[in-house]
């Protein structure tokens, strides 16, 4: 007697639960030898099949003990029978279950990928075996471009390729004519001759007779062994075996794991690009997603940009106090407490540099047939100095002459184009409400910050606004310009005593660029937590679809999951397929987001230029980074699911 290689003891199996509990083996106690050629016979139904999936651990018995090897396989954890499965046992089914998508030389190599045997040595290895099956000719052949019989023969290639000490061939010859199936049993007998275990399950004694020794099956018990004379042992034959010790190496199986990684990829990109359409799709999600997180974040800096460009323009040392409370109280109109006398209190103070009231109104000017309606400005000289603005043409007015009522005035470039578009406005006089105003001077053409670009402006002393033609006693605003080296902070304390003290109460407020910023930089911050929280909606719902077209993708592929799970493959193997395959179309989505929303910023650079972008690699990174991290959240639950299939359910899935 030979060594014996596989045992089975009290073997039952029974499928559903309570009520409809069906027992379909019934105590099956056998032992395998090293080297034998043994067929299982039994009329269809007997249970053949099922008791070679436990013999091969792509199932599990529902009781009794299994050894392999002397190991006991009920112990075995689902990594371990994938391990068995793979280096141990060579499938061959019925209906060949190669991949479609893969040609046959690939198909022969899945078995060593898992394996971790290198990519030259495995391909070496998968032309020799076709060679040697008589499928030279075939190698880069697909499944579809091969007949039953040479399909048959790249499975029992993908048997041997790491090793297929025991054979395991589930009626192998059941979908084939008879010459090709002849083949078959030819090439099984010459593979046991080299010293190859091999078990063979037919219903077909013809079939049968190339056996050594014969086990019937009938209704879940074995009904006989038979020991065939006819056909020679070859159990003292050693087994010529493949080398299927792995190092143990780190960096050989860092190369193993790196390698396989590899495969899970290129398999990944394979589904994808076979499913093109189902991709795009849904990488659209992820890509609107990412797109308008990136564009409208892009937005918001650009205008907060253009503001504190603005606020930086008006000069660092500018304090303007203004009536009521905080910018937009409805009462500030009614508050009239600021007064030419608080602008003199405040130029006697040792941290002012200058200061200019202003008092405003808007209406109608007039020169010849012209009216155009503009904003009248009552201001000191100073004021020209505390906004920066430069005269283009003649002079600005004295600082007599803002307290003394002249009728003169400074136009700005905007209201010159208007109001005299053909003609040097130097000496001539503007109506503003029927006073003559001479224009005594022109600024340059220059935007000015916080002001509407299209409105006309005119400049006139805030004695001549106040005390000829809105007739107030009030001004509408004050703007200190500090001495350097104040601080900012003790300015405005001082003002506040000071105002406090003539006002006896806090009737006015103040707006300094320190102040501006901080506001400013307040509400671009709620406008970016707003921003994220759209971002984190449209981001969940991309990748809620990316799940659920993953999670389809599973069901479709199941039966590649058997596959290559009944070849080999580890839960963890098949995982990362179904994640790499997440992760890339979300990343791949991101990266289109960030593209397009860049692309629209090019476009709207010269379509319109006036809104403002300005993208930030920081988001762009956060947006890609993102897109990733929902590709492992959203891709994990389906590809869990897949790696967790019963490799034989998966299997037994059309
Ligand atoms: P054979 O290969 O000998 O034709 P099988 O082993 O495939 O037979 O099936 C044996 C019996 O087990 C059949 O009656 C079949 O209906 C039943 N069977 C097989 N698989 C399942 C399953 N997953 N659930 C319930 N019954 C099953
Ligand atoms: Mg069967």
């Amino acid at each position: 007697m030979g060594q014996v290689i596989l045992e089975l003891e009290d073997i039952t199996k029974s499928y559903g639960e309570g009520e409809s509990k069906v027992e379909i083996l019934h105590g099956i106690n056998l032992s395998i030898n090293k080297g034998e050629l043994v067929a299982i016979i039994g009329p269809s139904g007997s249970g053949k099949s099922t008791l070679m999936n436990i013999i091969g651990c792509l199932d599990t018995p529902t009781s009794g003990s299994y050894k392999v090897n002397g190991q006991n396989t009920f112990a075995m954890l689902p990594d371990e029978l994938a391990a068995l499965r793979r280096n141990f046992f060579g499938f061959i089914f019925q209906r060949y279950h190669l991949l479609s998508h893969l040609d046959a030389k690939e198909n022969v190599q899945i078995p060593s990928i898992y394996a971790g045997i290198d990519k030259t040595t495995r391909l070496k290895k998968s032309i020799e075996l076709l060679k040697r099956l008589g499928l030279e000719t075939k190698v880069l052949n697909k499944p579809s471009q091969l007949s039953g019989g040479q399909q048959q023969r790249v499975s029992i290639a993908r048997a041997l390729i790491n090793g297929g000490q025991i054979i395991l061939a589930d009626e192998p010859t059941g979908a084939l004519d008879s010459k090709s199936g002849l083949e078959v049993m030819q090439i099984l007998t010459d593979l046991n001759k080299q010293g190859h275990t091999i078990i063979l399950v037919t219903h077909d004694p013809k079939i049968a007779a190339y056996a050594h020794r014969v086990i019937t099956i009938q209704d879940g018990s074995v009904l006989s062994d038979t020991i065939n004379e006819a056909v020679q042992d070859h159990q003292d034959l050693d087994f010529d075996k493949v080398d299927t010790k792995k190092s143990n190496a780190l960096v050989d199986s860092f190369r193993a794991y790196a390698d396989r990684f590899k495969e899970a990829y290129i398999m990944a990109i394979r589904a994808m690009i076979s499913n093109r359409m189902r991709t795009i799709l849904t990488m659209l999600g992820i890509i609107i997603g990412i797109m308008s997180v990136v564009s409208v974040v892009a937005l918001a800096r650009g205008a907060s940009d253009k503001v504190i460009e603005n606020i930086s323009s008006m000069g660092t040392n500018t304090i303007t106090i203004m009536p009521g409370q905080r910018m937009g109280d409805m009462r500030s109109g009614r508050v009239r407490t600021l007064s030419i006398k608080d602008l003199q209190a405040l130029k006697g103070q040792p941290f002012v540099d200058s200061v200019t009231p202003t008092v405003q109104t808007s209406t109608s000017v007039q020169v010849g047939n012209i009216e155009a309606t503009a904003t009248v400005m009552g201001v000191s000289d100073e004021y020209f100095r505390v906004y920066g603005m430069e005269i283009g043409k003649g002079r600005k007015f004295s600082d007599s002459e803002s307290q003394s009522s002249p009728q003169i005035g400074v136009i700005d470039y905007k209201t010159k184009t208007t109001l005299f578009p053909y003609e040097d406005p130097i000496g001539k006089r503007v109506f503003i409400q029927g006073k003559p105003i001479t224009v005594v001077g022109v600024l340059v053409d220059k935007e000015v910050a916080f002001r509407p670009p299209n409105n006309l402006y005119l400049y006139i002393p805030y004695s001549t606004l106040m005390n000829r033609i809105v007739k107030q006693n009030y001004i509408s605003s004050i703007i200190v310009r500090t001495k350097d080296g104040f601080a900012p902070a003790v300015a405005e304390a001082s003002i506040t005593s000071l105002l406090k003290t003539r006002h006896g109460r806090v009737d006015f407020f103040m707006m300094s660029s320190d102040t501006i910023m901080k506001s400013i930089s307040q509400t671009t911050g709620t406008f970016t937590l707003l921003i994220s929280a759209i971002a984190v909606i449209s981001l969940i719902v991309g990748g809620i679809g990316v799940m659920n077209i993953m999670l389809v993708s599973v069901t479709e592929r199941t039966r590649e999951i058997g596959i290559r799970m009944a070849v080999g493959a580890r839960r963890s193997d098949i995982m990362t397929q179904f994640l790499i395959e997440s992760i890339t179309v979300c990343i791949v989505g991101g990266l289109l987001g960030v593209f397009f929303s860049m692309l629209t910023g090019f476009i709207l650079k010269f379509a319109a230029p006036q809104i403002p972008l300005s993208f930030s690699i920081t988001s762009i990174i956060i947006a890609v980074f993102t897109s990733s991290i929902i590709g492992i959240i959203f891709g994990y639950m389906p590809a869990r699911s897949a790696a967790r299939l019963n490799p034989i359910d998966a299997l037994a899935r059309e």
